[in-house]
């Protein structure tokens, strides 16, 4: 039997800050899995409201003051800080030629749910295009491959300091104790049960926590370097993978996926010298997205924030300028996709990994990172499903042409 759904409105008084809307929308589903839907009053910050599985009075005001509460401290804890656009290109009033349902329901993507996607052959050979593309762009600035495990473990997160900034997002990987009775029962289960729930296995019978599936490609770079002094001003390496992020209610089956590829070009060296590169890259990114045909805008960033803690590394890129995100036009609530992010880490990894630059001072990093699958999602939303057909200019930058 399926729980009933009962929508709840809250008013919200002060009313939400504009800056806040967005981000209050896609983080209250982290307050409660009751939470199926929620909508934030755009135009007015007025009110949230909530679409609630299964919700009894008693527990409505419970999880009402959970959620206001929750706002409330977003709210406190964030500062007035209107993000800045630092630049914008192309036409977008010249409109999208497919819709995201469209796109979704291509023969050659394969939705699995859970934020899992397939691409069939002819999309497979697109994302296969648009990786090269990138890698001409990272053999470009001088940056060499390394090739990185998709699993990180617990002790290297929290010495990136990842783990109590975005607890929400994380996945842990665990696997049977060592105990064969333990898993003979579970196979045996297995082979009996046809239901999902016969084939979860008891958390007693796991072991500890100590690996987790990696959030974003640039944190196994800094081992690789661990204790090195650079040889030049800047050292630049690119590498490219799954992530993986738990996104709750927000995954969509196509742009905001649970497993998605990011490619990243990451500098370490001087201040000036990360600095100058992440300026010159921006540059020829931009320049790779008008060759495709689609427009854009690169504005100034911060991360979501849910948690006490991180508030300040969001106000603190912020101020900073430390992280600036391109954005392309995208009919979904925002308007916009962020497709890329280029960010400055000033020595926050080069300290912690025992970095230095040839001058003995500890370095500074970068990272530009690109999610591949949004960008192959805002090419097929702004060119058509049908590859074939999309403009020449487009096709001849991708290396398409038959
Ligand atoms: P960090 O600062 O932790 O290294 P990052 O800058 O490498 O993070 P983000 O800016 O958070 O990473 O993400 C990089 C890109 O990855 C985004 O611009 C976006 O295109 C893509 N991305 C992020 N989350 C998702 C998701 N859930 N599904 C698909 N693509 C995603
Ligand atoms: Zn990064």
């Amino acid at each position: 039997m399926s729980a009933t759904l009962r929508s709840e409105r809250i008013a919200l008084d002060p009313p939400l800050p504009a800056a806040l809307r967005r981000d209050v929308e896609q983080g209250v589903y982290y307050c409660s899995d009751l939470i199926a839907d929620a909508r934030v009053d755009r135009a007015a910050g007025a009110w949230i409201e909530l679409d609630l599985l299964g919700v009894s009075d008693a527990e409505l005001s419970d999880l009402t003051r959970v959620v206001r509460d929750w706002v409330e401290r977003t709210v406190a804890s964030s500062l007035a800080y209107e993000d800045t656009i630092a630049r914008e290109w192309g036409r977008p009033e010249a409109g999208f030629r497919a819709t995201p349902e469209q796109v979704l329901a291509s023969a050659d993507l394969h939705s699995m749910g859970e934020g899992l996607v397939a691409y069939g052959p002819r999309l497979a050979s697109v994302f296969g295009a648009l990786r090269e593309l990138w890698d001409r762009l990272a053999a470009e600035v001088g940056a060499t491959p390394l090739v990185l495990p998709a699993v990180a473990t617990l002790e290297h997160m929290q010495r990136c300091d990842f783990l109590r900034q975005f607890p929400q997002l994380l996945s842990f990987v665990t696997h049977f104790r060592e105990d064969f009775g333990v898993i003979d029962r579970y196979a045996e289960a297995c082979r009996r049960g046809d239901t999902e729930s016969a084939c979860a296995p008891p958390a007693q019978d796991m072991s500890s926590f100590r690996r987790m599936l990696r959030p974003a490609i640039c944190y196994h770079v800094y081992p690789c370097f661990e204790g090195e002094q650079l040889a030049g001003d800047l050292r630049l390496v690119h590498a490219w993978g799954d992530c993986f992020r738990y996104e709750s209610r927000n995954t969509t089956g196509l742009d905001r996926l649970f497993d998605f590829r990011m490619y990243e070009v990451v500098a370490l060296g001087s201040a000036d010298a990360v600095h100058r590169w992440r300026s010159g890259m921006m540059e020829r990114v931009v320049e790779r997205f008008e060759a495709l045909g689609l427009p854009g805008r690169l504005k100034t960033s911060n991360d979501p924030f849910f948690v006490s803690g991180s508030v300040l590394k969001s106000t603190f890129q912020r101020a900073h300028d430390l992280k600036y995100e391109l954005e392309v036009p995208f009919p979904n609530r925002e308007g916009h996709l962020a497709v890329a992010s280029f960010n400055e880490h000033q020595d926050f990894f080069a300290s912690r990994f025992g970095i230095t630059t040839r001058d003995g001072e500890v370095a500074s990093s970068g990272c530009s990172a690109f999610g591949l699958d949004r960008i192959l999602a805002a090419l097929l939303v702004h060119h058509g499903t049908d590859v074939n057909a999309w403009p020449a200019p487009t096709r001849q930058t991708l290396g398409l042409n038959t």
